[in-house]
Order: structure tokens, then C-alpha cells, then sequence
């Protein structure tokens, strides 16, 4: 049998406790099996499920489509969320924009805020932060952007950015964040669980993360080793 990921030859590997025959890949050390029976084992699983989460649709959709169960999905948008990376950025002398937008957790009482910033050119997001909204929270996305010695910084008359941010690159004005408050139209139409007005939403905080992090920086993810 040829190995799933370097497509070379595998040896056998002794059997399962029901008699099936296991393989074994001496270059990559991974042990698999011809065919799995439970469809969430089998190769292009992983890859369905980033696709059809930033494509509108829920834990419970996935696990109806693709009849794998909901705790599954669950566990495997966790891992997946773990193998995105923030991009690296060399960049210096550019502007961003930055802002908020709300999520609701387990019910209206439970808002949580999701504060990030895009890059005005490249359109890049450059920082994210979900938490409640409050100035040493903020901070995390603010100190990001001015860690790249930034031109100019756009957001809107909220106060803690008059705090955070030097008074000589600041610029605050519903108008100038345009770009960012596109991003949130995106956001809440591309993830289902942010969708207003709509019984959708996410159970928990680590949940959201991470379907938030797989839409941003989903595309750093080599499904061929995950
Ligand atoms: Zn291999």
C-alpha cells in the first residue's frame, strides 16, 4: 500500500483488535489503514470541513452533510484553527485600520468582542483579539501595528484608541475605517454563527476563535499533512 501523505511504500503493520491490517510508514512514522468505516478518518475530511465553515455554514450543517458527529467537528476545527499561522510581516510605514465587532455567545447576555486590524493596501490582517472590550484588551491588536512603525492608524471615536494610540499617526472618523466595516459585512455573511438577527450562534469562546482564525488565516494551513 502507498502511503497517504508521501506517497511512498508502506509495511505491514500487524491488525486491529477486529482483524483489519495495518500499515506503516517508516518515512513519516504514521501507522494507517487501507479504508476507514468512520468517514471523519478519511483523507479530504479535514478540508471539507474549512471549506463548508467559511462558507456559511454550522457545526450541526457540517455534521449533517458530511455525517460525521458534532463533537468531531468540534474537535477537528480546534486542531485546525492550531495549525494556522499569523502571517509575518516585515512591512513598516503603511496604515491600517482598526475596530470591533460584537459576537454573542450561548445567549444576548454574553457579548464578546472580536478587535482586529487590516493593512489599508494589502488588506492583510495583521492582528486579532476576541475578549470583552476594554482598553487592556485592545491593547494586544494596538501594540501589534505599532510594533511595525506604522504611518497612520484609522478607527473610529471610541475612546480607548484616543488612549492607546500617539495623538501624531491617530486618525478617528466613522468615514475613514470603510474598509474594516466592508470586513465585518464579509464576516457575518461567510460565518454563520455571527449572522444577526438569526438563532445562529457559537457555544463557546474557544469555538469562535477558532473559526474566526481559520477565516482569516485559514489559507496557511498544508492540508496534505493535517
Ligand atoms: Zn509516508
Amino acid at each position: 500500500m502507498k502511503c497517504k501523505v508521501c506517497d511512498k511504500k508502506c509495511i505491514k503493520n500487524g491488525f486491529q483488535a477486529n482483524g483489519v491490517q495495518r500499515y506503516f510508514c517508516r518515512l513519516c512514522k504514521k501507522s494507517t489503514q487501507k479504508r476507514y468505516t468512520y468517514k471523519s478518518y478519511q483523507k479530504h475530511t479535514n478540508k471539507l470541513i474549512y471549506r463548508l465553515i467559511v462558507n456559511s455554514c454550522g457545526i450541526n450543517d457540517i455534521s449533517r452533510v458530511l455525517r460525521i458527529s458534532r463533537h468531531t467537528v468540534k474537535k477537528r476545527l480546534l486542531y485546525l484553527s492550531k495549525q494556522t499561522k499569523r502571517p509575518a510581516l516585515f512591512e513598516h510605514q503603511q496604515s491600517y485600520e482598526i475596530d470591533e465587532m460584537y459576537a454573542r455567545i450561548k445567549n444576548k447576555k454574553h457579548r464578546y468582542w472580536i478587535t482586529y486590524a487590516i493593512n489599508r493596501k494589502t488588506k492583510t490582517i495583521v492582528a486579532l483579539y476576541i475578549g470583552k472590550r476594554k482598553a487592556k484588551h485592545i491593547a494586544n491588536v494596538v501594540n501589534r501595528i505599532l510594533l511595525l512603525n506604522p504611518k497612520r492608524i484609522y478607527s473610529d471615536h471610541f475612546s480607548s484608541y484616543k488612549k492607546l494610540i500617539p495623538k501624531n499617526i491617530h486618525r478617528a472618523g466613522k468615514s475613514l475605517t470603510n474598509h474594516i466595516e466592508r470586513l465585518h459585512l464579509n464576516l457575518r455573511t461567510h460565518l454563520k454563527c455571527l449572522s444577526r438577527k438569526t438563532i445562529c450562534f457559537t457555544k463557546s469562546l474557544k469555538t469562535l476563535e477558532a473559526i474566526v482564525r481559520l477565516y482569516f488565516w485559514g489559507n496557511t494551513i498544508n492540508f496534505k499533512y493535517v
